[in-house]
């Protein structure tokens, strides 16, 4: 099963439990309280194998369950749902870390010059070139100065990307906040 099958929120997931969470995480998907036996047969894994991956998200609290006895067997069974608004949350985190990375590096690109090999195997700033005598420390080539125009455009766009996709999380988290609000004065109207 592809990563690209998956709806977008959802990927974060994969990061956090691995490829291997994929077809559970379709299962789950717009379902909820979903026995572990259920999913175990549906999907024809162990259900302890499964377990293993579930606990990876419940960590991160990506999902929760809830658990009920089984009156005739005496176990108990655990129902699990994904928790749609964790995700934009620990998504949003993952983004504005990718985007201080990015930032920084953009930055750094802006105001240094690099230097690199002509058979790409290093690539220093200035200081770094000048210890090496401006030659590459693996094959002695010649370094020559970095034509770094493209890589700005790149991170520029990156960044841009980034920004957009943070700012339609927190509208959407808006949203969802000003319809709770409505359903409260709804509630307050009926009192
Ligand atoms: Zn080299």
């Amino acid at each position: 099963m592809e990563v690209s099958d998956l709806p977008e929120k959802l990927l974060v997931c994969v990061d956090v439990a691995g490829p291997e969470v994929i077809p559970i995480l379709k299962y789950l998907y717009k379902r909820k309280n979903v026995s572990e036996f259920l999913l175990s047969e549906k999907l024809d894994v162990d259900v302890h194998i499964l377990r293993t991956v579930l606990y990876k998200l419940y960590n991160e609290g990506l999902i929760s369950y809830k658990r009920k006895k089984d009156r005739i067997k005496g176990w108990y069974i655990h129902y699990w749902s994904l928790n749609m608004n964790r995700l934009d949350e620990v998504r949003m985190k993952k983004l504005k870390e990718q985007l201080e990375k990015l930032q920084e590096r953009l930055d750094s690109e802006k105001t240094h010059i690099f230097y690199i090999c002509p058979s790409f195997c290093s690539r220093f700033d200035f200081d770094g070139a000048i210890e090496t005598e401006f030659k590459c420390p693996e094959c002695g080539s010649l370094l020559k100065q970095q034509e770094n125009e493209k890589t700005v455009v790149y991170l520029e766009k990156k960044i841009e990307s980034i920004l957009e996709e943070l700012q339609k999380l927190e509208n959407e988290k808006l949203d969802l906040n000003s319809n709770i609000e409505n359903d409260n004065n709804l509630e307050t109207k009926a009192a």
